[in-house]
């Protein structure tokens, strides 16, 4: 069979031999002479006559936007490359459940609120492409019953993220979509008429493959080596740092706590890396003592947007609570003053105000920060002591030492800068025919299923892209993203 142009080119420093498989046209494979031919490698299964889109990355950004690619064009060949196993995030996520997206934001606008990166970018073309509901549709249509939260978080039915690990697969499957997995992307490389060489490695079985693609989408998540490929192909990267994290906490008092919950607390951070002119990071919501510090959805927020300065500052500061916030400082005073002369008799750590939801280990924690005995009367207690107790009530702090030691749910904040991604395509702005979808933007979103969210829109709007182009269209529009 001859080879009209040979897809795959040199590998410097290797002893190669080329391989021509009988199976295909087109594709020369230079493999050591020590290297096996592995089972399935992204040549035999493509023809030369079939333009070919190679995915770098399995997760939820990169088999959804292949799913979207082949649905549009069936006779374009889509090749997942994934180093570990697909969809790993997804099954882990949301506590084994997977939070798959949000469902209280149906204006696109409030929706981009809850990306601390992308929350300007995100306004425009992306999420009016592939919208939350658009997700919830599409899942339904594919057999996956969805349920929404009263916080909005949406899961499966099933309580389970294999719901939706299998959908995505099996429809990955019958539409042809081929998964390589066990392998990773280590280079790529633009070559003439707008095409990639994509080096592909199986480092178990110490296999080398090269391959010529007309699309690459690089869906890679938070992986150095998804990064490394961007520079590459001529991106920057913004510094990856991590978001959504809970914070370490400098006190062994609070340790003691771990379990309390507060339905309702005012946090706000400050760092003293943070430039002036900045105002504190201030979050509202539910909160959470854990053995080595706080945690809940008020920490998470707060970590996701203060990531980059917390980053700077080392992970510390001061976090400064409120955990009275619907009251003014004058109703707490008055609501202890009126329980002191209702409950005269009664001790101090057995009887506090109901009004402040608090659990009686917290009680307890405020009157020994306070240095009051738990054994005294509520009237023998003075006017100053209850003044400084709702003083600590409504702006009590805490030493930030570091970042929480467990992952809740992690993202990392930094990537390929939106500024150099098309959002109504996802295709570069420095290479033609190369997109990105997912984590390895710099998009990160708070928790409650928009980062999901984020690599669907993505994936949908990339593949979309790549399936138009692969049939001859052009999905070049250049729309003005609102910034
Ligand atoms: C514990 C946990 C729980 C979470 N829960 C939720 C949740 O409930 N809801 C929510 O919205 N978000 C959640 N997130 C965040 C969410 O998982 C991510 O935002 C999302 O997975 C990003 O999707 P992605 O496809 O961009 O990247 P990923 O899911 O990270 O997928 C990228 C894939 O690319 C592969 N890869 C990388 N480089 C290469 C290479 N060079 N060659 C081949 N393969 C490569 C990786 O192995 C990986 O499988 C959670 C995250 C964590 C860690």
């Amino acid at each position: 069979m001859s080879l009209t142009f040979p897809r795959v080119l040199h590998a410097p420093g290797l002893l190669y031999r080329s391989l021509t498989c009988t199976n295909h046209t087109g594709y020369l494979l230079f493999l050591p002479r020590t290297r096996r031919f592995c089972a399935i490698t992204i040549s035999s299964v493509s023809k030369s006559s079939e333009e070919l889109m190679v995915v770098v990355g399995g997760g939820a950004a990169g088999i959804y936007g292949a799913i979207r690619a082949k649905t549009l064009a069936p006779n374009l060949k889509v090749v997942v490359v994934e180093k570990g196993k697909a969809l790993s995030k997804v099954k882990i996520s949301g506590g084994g459940r997977c939070n798959v997206t949000n469902g209280h934001c149906v204006d696109n606008m409030i929706l981009a609120e809850h990306y601390p990166r992308g929350h300007k970018e995100l306004r425009g073309s992306f999420f009016k492409m592939h919208s939350p509901m658009d997700t919830m549709t599409w899942f339904s249509d594919h057999g996956v019953e969805l349920k929404t939260e009263d916080d909005g978080r949406v899961f499966p039915v099933s309580n389970s993220s294999s719901s939706v690990i299998d959908c995505l697969l099996s429809e990955a499957k019958s539409r042809g979509v081929i998964l390589l997995t066990g392998k990773v992307v280590t280079s790529a490389s633009s070559i003439a008429r707008g095409k990639f060489t994509v080096r592909v490695e199986k480092r178990t079985a110490d296999i080398v493959e090269y391959v010529e693609a007309e699309y690459l989408l690089i869906a890679s998540g938070s992986s150095r080596q998804g990064y490394s490929l961007a520079a590459q192909l001529g991106h920057t990267i913004v510094e990856p740092v991590p978001s959504l994290f809970t914070f370490k906490i400098d006190d062994f008092q609070l340790a003691e706590l771990s379990g309390v919950t507060f339905t309702k607390a005012k946090a706000k951070l400050k760092l003293d890396t943070m430039q002036k002119n900045v105002p504190p990071l201030t979050q509202v919501g539910p909160m959470l003592v854990t053995h080595w510090g706080l945690s809940g959805p008020v920490i998470l927020r707060l970590s996701a947007w203060g990531a980059r300065d917390l980053s700077i500052s080392n992970y510390k500061g001061i976090l400064e609570v409120d955990f009275a916030p619907d009251l003014h400082a004058e109703d707490v005073k008055s609501v202890l003053n009126q329980h002191k002369n209702r409950f005269p008799k009664q001790k101090l750590l057995s009887s506090w105000p109901s009004e402040f939801g608090l659990a009686k280990r917290f009680w307890k924690y405020i009157i020994d920060r306070k240095g009051l005995s738990g054994d005294i009367l509520w009237s023998s207690i003075s006017r100053g002591s209850l003044t400084s107790v709702a003083f600590l009530l409504k702006h009590c702090t805490f030493n930030v030492i570091g970042k929480g030691q467990f992952k809740d749910e992690f993202v990392t904040a930094g990537g390929v800068p939106l500024s150099e991604i098309y959002l109504n395509t996802m295709e570069s702005r420095i290479q033609s025919n190369l997109f990105f979808a997912g984590e390895v933007l710099n998009v990160d979103g708070v928790t409650g299923g928009f980062n999901f969210q984020n690599a669907w829109s993505g994936g949908y709007i990339a593949g979309t892209s790549v399936g138009t182009l692969a049939n001859g269209s052009n999905p070049r529009y250049r729309e003005e993203d609102v910034a």
